[in-house]
């Protein structure tokens, strides 16, 4: 029941803007139409049997053990993923990109927002590790 525009990031272009309305934005950049843009609405967890086909084979095919897939789409509709790697000997889960679509992005991208990592995805890690999920982030513009 806010009026504060919604805050938005193309992950495509890093283009920022305000979204003011109720409903969920439609999830399509203004300046280049791309739709890798922040999560719309509310995000939930799709069951692995529900993924489009192709995403899943290609996961498979990469044939790695320590990883940890999470699924799940937006409000408007987009499939998204996480896809984390349990890292040395603790097995720390440590997430490696997000996936909007056809689009990955990285937590060390600069256009990166902790959005991407909604607390559903985090219950959702410790629940299938027992680790908290850790988030790699290193932002490349204060690095001097
Ligand atoms: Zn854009």
């Amino acid at each position: 029941m806010s009026d504060q525009p919604q805050h938005c990031t193309c992950y495509e272009c890093a283009h920022t803007y305000g979204f003011l309305g109720a409903e969920p934005h439609p999830g399509i950049c203004p300046a280049c139409g791309s739709r890798a843009v922040s999560f719309s609405g509310q995000v939930e967890l799709v069951d692995p049997e529900d993924v489009d086909g192709d995403e899943r084979d290609e996961v498979a095919d990469l044939g790695l053990v320590n990883v940890v897939h999470v699924w799940g789409r937006d409000a408007t509709d987009r499939p998204l993923s996480w896809h984390v790697d349990l890292v040395g000997t603790c097995q720390q889960p440590t997430l490696r990109h997000v996936r909007i679509g056809d689009r990955r992005v990285l937590p060390r991208a600069e256009c990166w927002s902790d959005d991407l990592v909604p607390d559903v995805v985090r219950d959702a890690v410790r629940e299938r590790t027992g680790s908290e999920l850790v988030v790699p982030k290193g932002k490349g513009s204060r690095d001097r």
